[in-house]
């Protein structure tokens, strides 16, 4: 167990999969493989598709289940001309906690840059809502020794702006671009060295307070058998979980990553 306050925060992000029936059946899955125990340990929150928002919210109230409904993205504006798109007003009145904002997938394939990541992180945290602000480097990046430029421009550029005691209450999470659905993942002392490099970098714009008070989640092909490890690195404080979390056993084991430490 890592050596301090924060609690962990494993984040299922079911990107564009499930059908809202699908999403009621995964939910109600998870729910009963979860118990009371699980939810003092971890901090849960699964993301669907804008679509499946509601059936989940209605389950979630109505069943009493302690997990967080969370979005996959977000406009940054609250109302106006801007077909396809959601609000953050509109999140939140679907019970929203928590918002990933900069995944990866939208940085790449829909032209979000830092300055964008940061209005949609602002917008999220006036609607009352925590974001989940991604990060990571490409295996290219990484090969030429610029990893940590790239993730300390993402955090310094997504991040601006904030004071500390914001950043001290939201989640970055750290995703390598070529550990995202490949079946790789960084070793745990990777990981643990780009999320200790990530708090230091808030600490040093920030101040210790927000540097110990910020979760840094690590994403990237985490699954049952890799958890327990990557968990138990000091400055990871949870997982953002793409593929594993889109079957209730695969998420729950998980979840349940502290009973597979030693
Ligand atoms: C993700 O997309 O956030 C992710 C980490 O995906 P996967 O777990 O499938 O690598």
């Amino acid at each position: 167990m890592a050596s301090n306050d924060r609690k962990p925060l494993i984040s299922g992000n079911w990107k564009m999969n499930h059908n809202h029936f699908e999403a009621i059946q995964t939910i109600q899955k998870l729910a009963y493989a979860l118990e009371k125990d699980d939810y003092e340990a971890v901090d849960v929150s699964v993301h669907p598709p804008f679509t499946d928002l509601r059936s989940v919210q209605t389950v979630i109230q109505a069943d009493d289940i302690p997990i967080a409904l969370g979005a996959q993205n977000v406009h940054q504006e609250t109302s106006g001309a801007f077909t396809g798109e959601v609000s953050p007003t509109m999140l939140a009145k679907l019970d929203v906690s928590y918002v990933i904002v900069g995944h990866s997938e939208r940085r790449e394939l829909f032209g979000e840059t830092d300055e964008i990541v940061n209005a949609k992180a602002k917008a999220v945290l006036a609607a009352g809502m925590t974001p989940i602000v991604c990060c990571g480097e490409t295996l290219e990046e990484r090969t030429a020794g610029q990893a940590e430029s790239k993730v300390a421009g993402q955090i310094s550029g997504s991040l601006a702006g904030l004071d500390a005691a914001t950043v001290g209450d939201l989640v970055v999470a750290y995703e390598p671009i070529w550990a995202i659905g490949t079946g790789e993942t960084a070793t745990p002392e990777d990981a643990q060295q780009m999320c200790g490099h990530i708090r230091s970098l808030i600490e040093s714009e920030w101040g210790a307070a927000a540097a110990a008070g910020v979760r840094i989640q690590y994403g990237g092909s985490v699954k049952p058998g890799n958890a327990p490890e990557l968990m138990a690195q000091p400055d990871i404080d949870g997982a953002l979980v793409g593929g594993a979390s889109l079957d209730a056993d695969d998420f729950s084991r998980i979840v349940k990553y502290p009973l597979y430490q030693a």
